[in-house]
């Protein structure tokens, strides 16, 4: 099979760095570029990344001499070299914006982990296990920025992917109508170690900006539909969040409060999350879960120390389920936030826009 060659933009920052050892071995993808600020561009990537290096394991030897690419001013020059880019930079969102939409007008199709572009009609917002039918919007898409292979694919926020993958194939059958959920979510959301962040040591933070809104509006467009040239994001389930800060490296953990149309049982919920396979199992890309949602019977399970890292940080694990005094049940759940959360979520994008023809 041919492999694509493959950008990374913002290859210095937490998110890049996944993608850099994720890719490192990947069956269809080479990481051929890597770009960031001006502030990286001219430095072999090693110098680049320097002490900001925070992966469990040494930068890959394919990567380390790169030398680093500047992600505005080297657009053209960076669309020439590869077949699509990963994205995911610090920066302004109307920039983003902008920036991601000028690497698709130079025909680099752009798979992206910022948020700025998750609420354009046009773009979809892709967790692929569960609505992979709205990258049928991208020819709509194509239409407006005038490209011919040209478009942007974006991934959903990482506070939402514990709760939405156990709630969604619970609505066919059952109608989810209410949903309260606390997600504790870990540092390195924010970019961050203990070592740069040493005030999150022992200590938990009541706020981290915007999240609550992203975690109760994008699971809309997720449950939303294709109608004419954009998705229309749907007007169901209500969701109520809190996200809180906790001390912990990798891994969110959401607490999660749901009511039905029509309660099922627990064992009818136990036997749609054992038995439910997405587009990605039933393709079999490379970096799909074999089982995507796990429950664990034991009291204390899933721990985020010990279930974060399961079939590669990509599965969703769930514990607790029992009925509930206000709502009908309530349950935990668990993603690991830099891989099925960011990276590794985009990856996944990636792969099954690849095998459906839309990096071609
Ligand atoms: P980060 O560690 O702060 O890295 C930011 C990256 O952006 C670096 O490569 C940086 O390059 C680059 N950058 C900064 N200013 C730039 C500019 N003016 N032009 C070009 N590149 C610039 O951030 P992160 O945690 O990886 O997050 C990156 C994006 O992913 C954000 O939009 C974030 O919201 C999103 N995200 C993060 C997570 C997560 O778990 N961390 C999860 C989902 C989504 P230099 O090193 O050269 O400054």
């Amino acid at each position: 099979m041919k492999k694509y060659r493959v950008g990374i933009i913002g290859a210095t920052g937490m998110v890049g760095q996944r993608f850099i050892l994720l890719l490192s071995e990947h069956p269809w993808f080479d990481v051929v570029l890597l770009a960031a600020s001006p502030r990286s561009a001219g430095k072999p990537y090693y110098e680049a990344v320097g002490s900001k290096w925070c992966m469990e394991k040494p930068i890959p030897e394919n990567v380390k001499n790169l030398v680093v690419y500047n992600a505005t001013d080297d657009i053209e020059e960076i669309s020439k070299q590869v077949d699509f880019v990963f994205c995911a930079v610090d920066m302004k969102k109307d920039e983003i914006r902008a920036l991601e939409e000028e690497y698709a007008r130079h025909e680099c199709p752009v798979v992206s982990n910022n948020s700025a572009h998750r609420h354009t009609p046009d773009v979809p917002m892709v967790l692929p296990e569960l609505n992979p039918e709205h990258i049928e919007i991208i020819p709509s898409q194509r239409k407006r920025l005038g490209t011919k292979r040209g478009f942007i694919a974006v991934k959903p926020n990482c506070s939402l992917q514990g709760y939405v993958p156990a709630l969604f194939p619970l609505d066919e059958k059952f109608g989810v109508k209410d949903v309260l959920v606390c997600t504790y979510q870990a540092i390195s959301g924010a970019g961050k170690t203990f070592d740069t962040w040493p005030e999150m040591i022992d200590n938990v933070i009541p706020f981290i900006g915007g999240e609550e809104e992203k975690s109760e509006k994008e699971p809309l467009k997720i449950w939303g539909h294709i109608e004419g040239d954009v998705i229309v994001d749907s007007n169901r389930p209500n969701f109520t969040a809190q996200c809180l800060r906790v001390p912990v490296s990798n891994g969110h953990m959401g607490a999660v409060f749901a009511r039905f149309e029509k309660k099922p049982t627990k064992e009818e919920m136990l036997e749609v999350w054992k038995d439910y396979k997405g587009r990605p199992q039933i393709l079999n890309l490379p970096s799909a879960p074999k089982q995507f949602l796990n429950y664990f019977e034991e009291d204390n399970r899933p721990q985020t120390k010990l279930d974060r890292d399961l079939e590669g940080g990509m599965a969703i694990s769930i514990g607790r389920l029992r009925e509930d005094t206000q709502f009908d049940y309530k349950f935990v759940c668990l993603s690991h936030n830099t891989l099925r959360g960011a990276a590794g979520g985009a990856v996944l994008l990636a792969e099954l826009l690849c095998a459906e023809g839309y990096m071609d």
